[in-house]
């Protein structure tokens, strides 16, 4: 599989495991837009938020909930971000669903 997020779930491509659970992984994102930049995603492929299916929506859940599990390991006090990019227009780069958690720096609305 040539994916990115499938290989660092696999553990091919090596990575700080903040958070880990059988179908979940957080870790820093390599280019950090903000002081705390984390990464999570579903370890099984999906390839945007827009290619699952109602039937991930507890697998979607969890994911939030993991986000304010890290968010709160990461103490992330003062708020935080969560950005789901999909597709061309939403920014996506990497295709693999993932999840950014942003925090320790104020952020302004909308996004540049
Ligand atoms: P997207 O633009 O698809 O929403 O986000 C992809 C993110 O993956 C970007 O923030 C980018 O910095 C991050 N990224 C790309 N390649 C790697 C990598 O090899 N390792 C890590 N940790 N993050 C990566
Ligand atoms: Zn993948």
């Amino acid at each position: 599989m040539d994916c990115l997020f499938c290989k660092i779930a696999a553990g091919t491509i090596p990575v700080t495991r903040l958070y880990e659970t059988d179908e979940l992984l957080a870790f820093p994102d390599i280019n950090p837009q903000a002081p705390v930049h984390v990464l999570l995603i579903p370890k099984a492929h999906h390839a945007s938020l827009a290619h699952t299916s109602p039937a991930e929506a507890p697998l979607l859940g969890r994911l939030l909930a993991a986000a304010i599990e890290v968010a709160r390991e990461q103490k992330l006090d003062g708020g935080y971000r969560v950005v789901i990019n999909t597709g061309d227009d939403g920014g996506q780069t990497v295709g693999h669903l993932h999840l950014h958690l942003l925090g320790k720096r104020h952020m302004g609305w909308p996004p540049g």
